[in-house]
């Protein structure tokens, strides 16, 4: 039996080839996947995220407002989230900021940020945030806001180094993937993160890592590129002890003691 791996951060049921997940699932699955966090980004997505999630159960839903599909979202939404979230069985995420979307929608996305976060901390809800080019104005927003309590994650942290100690303080995990372990500052990076909250993600189908000889792809393409396997996952894990220069079996153990840690109240019972 191969190691248990848990994939912090993806979007699975946005797949290209969805449909044959049962071929696509059983490589991630034979590869080591236990458990992946999946995040649903705009209302039109979220009752398709929880059905997803009931019907594999390795995977758990997440449902926000990422900043990339904001044009839809239509008074009253917040109802909506706070009804799913309700449940208990489901986290919010994908939410977050990035600078690098048109000015116009920055107003926007900072409001609707702030309302998610107050959201977080009454349901006491685990959530996933996005932060591209914006971990200075996360940093703000945590000091007029609280943070969620029930912790939260920094999916693909790409900030300054600086900022990981105090985000950890404020009960922050981050995470890393094939894609970003393979980036020129990826061994400064991953070395300032607190190993006891560090995880591994794909954001499969995005976030393709660029070794595609080695790595498994799916040929139809997401965004112009090729999608991104599930089962890069392990690709994810191996570059990670690289980096940090510990044995994998090690590695794959913290991991999952931080998995659990943070997401353990989300899985199915019978776990
Ligand atoms: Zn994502």
């Amino acid at each position: 039996m191969s190691a248990k791996l848990y994939d912090a951060h993806c979007h699975y049921h946005h797949s290209p080839v969805v449909e044959q997940w049962d071929t696509v699932g059983a490589i991630a699955i034979d590869c080591g996947l236990t458990h992946a966090i999946i995040n649903g980004t705009e209302p039109s997505d979220w009752n398709a995220t929880i059905a997803w999630a009931k019907q594999h159960p390795f995977a758990i839903p997440a449902v926000g407002l990422h900043p990339w599909y904001l044009g839809g979202v239509q008074p009253g939404f917040q109802y909506i989230l706070s009804d799913l979230l309700d449940s208990g069985q489901v986290m919010l995420g994908e939410i977050g900021l990035d600078r690098c979307r048109p000015k116009a929608e920055l107003e926007q996305q900072d409001r609707l940020f702030i309302e998610q976060l107050k959201l977080a901390n009454e349901k006491d809800v685990v959530t996933t945030i996005h932060c591209v080019r914006a971990v200075g104005r996360l940093y703000e927003f945590f000091h007029d806001f609280s943070p969620p309590t029930a912790g939260f994650l920094l999916h693909a942290y790409s900030g300054s180094t600086e900022l990981i100690l105090s985000f950890a303080s404020q009960n922050a995990y981050f995470s890393c993937s094939a894609n970003t372990l393979s980036r020129p500052k990826a061994n400064e990076l991953i070395r300032a993160i607190p190993i006891d909250r560090l995880l591994i993600e794909t954001d499969a189908p995005y976030m393709a890592p660029p070794e595609f000889n080695r790595l498994y792809v799916i040929q139809e393409k997401v965004d112009d590129r090729a999608a991104n396997h599930p089962a890069n996952l392990k690709r994810g894990y191996e570059l990670a002890a690289e980096h940090l220069q510990i044995p994998l079996p090690e590695l794959i153990q913290i991991v999952e003691e931080n998995f659990l840690r943070l997401f353990g109240p989300y899985l199915p019972q019978s776990q």
